[in-house]
């Protein structure tokens, strides 16, 4: 297939966003795939700030950084995404140049803990805040399970009702797929 595939399409947006030196926000930690990606990308002189609900996700992703030995340039925050504004250092406000959100359950763990939309929304509305001008927010939408459905139907028209002015909107789909496959929506900040 040359159409990218969700998660390289993820990516790419996080690689356009991103040059050493950057500041970005891992939103859910998960297993820290995402996390050591961003660590690459920021390089040495950057930083990554890092946050699960789950102390096992913090553990994995901090497990994966020092296997690489890149955790000195992650913050891990074992505290919800919806404490983003206060986990950021002042310094870094308006600085932050990509996030992501891989919604849902931490892949091999408990799936009854999942990310739910009055939390998520918050993050965003906080990041929006405190991002650098084209900053980018992803969002991996899991929408094959009922609490991915519920958060997709919450967090579409959240971000359709985000004005123009303010930011871009784009959701990047496969509309022919079976089970629900996941999505994507990109938030660039103007
Ligand atoms: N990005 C991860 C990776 O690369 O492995 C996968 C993330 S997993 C799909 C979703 C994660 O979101 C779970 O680990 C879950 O504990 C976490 N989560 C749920 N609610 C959260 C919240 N309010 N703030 C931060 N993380 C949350």
């Amino acid at each position: 297939m040359k159409l990218d595939g969700i998660l390289p399409f993820a990516r790419q947006l996080l690689e356009k966003a991103l040059s050493l030196g950057d500041f970005a926000v891992d939103a859910t930690l998960g297993n820290g795939h995402d996390t050591l990606f961003l660590a690459r990308l920021i390089g040495e002189s950057g930083m990554v700030y890092g946050f699960d609900i789950q102390e096992e996700a913090v553990l994995n992703t901090q497990k994966r950084l020092e296997d690489q030995q890149l955790a000195d340039r992650v913050t891990l925050f074992h505290k919800g995404h919806e404490n983003i504004i206060n986990c950021v250092p002042q310094s870094q406000h308006g600085r932050i140049k990509a996030a992501i959100f891989n919604l849902g359950y931490l892949p091999g763990g408990d799936k009854a803990i999942v990310t739910t939309p009055s939390t998520t929304i918050s993050a965003i509305e906080q990041l929006l805040e405190i991002m650098a001008p084209e900053g980018i927010i992803v969002l991996v939408i899991y929408h094959g399970h009922q609490e991915g459905e519920i958060e997709r139907d919450a967090l579409l028209p959240f971000v359709k009702q985000l004005e123009q002015k303010d930011v871009h909107v784009l959701q990047y789909q496969f509309i022919n797929q079976q089970n629900n496959p996941p999505f994507i929506i990109a938030i660039e900040k103007r």
